[in-house]
């Protein structure tokens, strides 16, 4: 949400956007990028997909100087709301806070639906903005900030990913010599938090499909907690969300990597407290894996608790640990390496069930 307009048939310098909006990170030009998939290789391209969006709200109508309705996108605290400190930004950037009152929440509640921001003070003497205009999110002592190895912050879900996909994006084209293109694009979305309309857009556009070259999709989250997916033990092989299990080979030769780099290091399990694009991208018949970091406090929803929780289940900071963000950012960067098994991903663990058989056949 809230990431800019749209620029038609174009990317625009330096930000490159693609009609819908979404950021591509990776080749610097809709040519660029059409050359990337047209290039003749057995590598498949990595495509991976980050949301830039977060849930928050949208101004509706002002009822007077300091009190703006407004109607909240994605999920959210469902307790402890009254009262709660958001911050309200237009287009530029934050623009002061307030907090929420009248709240009312979803039909399925698991969110808020309406609520009213009462401004902490008059901001607007001279002009003030139309309500559409405006938008924001649950404010607490500062945007982001670190205690001992954990990372608090209004948003990890899922600026964490976004971080990898952009720092693996400058380690990658900063080595490359001038002639080769690593086999990579970033693909961050708008609108993931209302049913992954950014990275759905992007799909329909059809310029995957158009392809000359296997592709991977590879969905980079942050998802909430789990039994076997604990903060600080790691980042996760998501394989699978909560509507969707992810391709097995691509998941297989993703766990062999995690072991290689990350020994004793990662967590791996069906990551079904949410969703992720990753559902998307298999819906629209991309072969498609998944990391995901653990978070803390998934949604704002003070689950954990911790600094500035507001009470339990009420409004807080989502938090990660850093550890896990650096694993991530580390499995993203050795998928881009050449000669991964991507044509027979399975033929390890087939080397292993050949021998089994082998050990035991005088058996039969
Ligand atoms: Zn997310």
């Amino acid at each position: 949400m809230n990431s800019g307009h749209p620029t038609p048939s174009s990317f625009r310098q330096p930000e490159k956007h693609d009609p819908l909006g979404n950021l591509v990170v990776g080749a610097d030009s809709p040519a660029a990028y059409q050359h990337l998939l047209r290039t003749h290789s057995d590598d498949p391209l990595r495509v991976f997909i980050a949301h830039m969006d977060h849930p928050g709200f949208h101004g509706v109508r002002w009822l007077n100087q300091r009190v703006l309705t407004i109607k909240w996108h994605g999920g959210s605290p469902v307790k402890h709301l009254n009262g709660a400190r958001v911050w309200l930004a237009d287009a530029e950037g934050e623009i002061g806070d307030g907090v929420l009152r009248r709240v009312t929440l979803n039909t399925l509640r698991y969110g808020v639906d309406t609520a009213e921001v009462h401004l902490a003070t008059e901001l607007f003497s001279n002009h003030r903005p139309a309500a559409d205009e405006l938008f924001g999110g649950f404010k607490f002592r500062k945007p982001v900030w670190k205690s001992g190895s954990l990372l608090y912050t209004k948003a990890a879900d899922d600026l964490i990913g976004a971080f990898c996909i952009v720092a693996t994006a400058l380690e990658a084209f900063g080595k490359r010599s001038a002639k080769t293109s690593p086999p990579f694009i970033g693909l961050l979305t708008r609108g993931e938090e209302v049913g992954f309309i950014g990275a759905i857009g992007h799909f329909e556009l059809g310029w995957l499909q158009a392809a000359r070259r296997p592709l991977i999709c590879v969905s980079l989250e942050a998802s909430r907690t789990l039994p076997g997916a604990i903060v600080g033990q790691g980042p996760v092989v998501r394989l699978g969300d909560r509507r969707t299990l992810f391709e097995s080979g691509g998941t297989q030769l993703l766990t062999e990597l995690a072991e290689k780099i990350l020994p004793k290091k990662y967590q791996r399990r069906v990551m079904d407290g949410g969703t992720c694009e990753g559902t998307a991208a298999t819906a629209f018949g991309f072969p498609t894996i998944a990391l995901t970091v653990p978070l803390g406090n998934y949604h704002n929803q003070g689950f954990e608790g911790g600094p500035d929780c507001r009470a339990p289940q009420g409004p807080a900071p989502e938090f990660v640990h850093l550890d896990d963000v650096e694993g991530q950012r580390k499995l993203c960067l050795a998928l881009l390496r050449a000669k991964l098994p991507w044509t027979d991903p399975m033929k390890k663990m087939r080397g292993r069930l050949q021998k089994n058989y082998r050990d035991y056949r005088s058996h039969l």
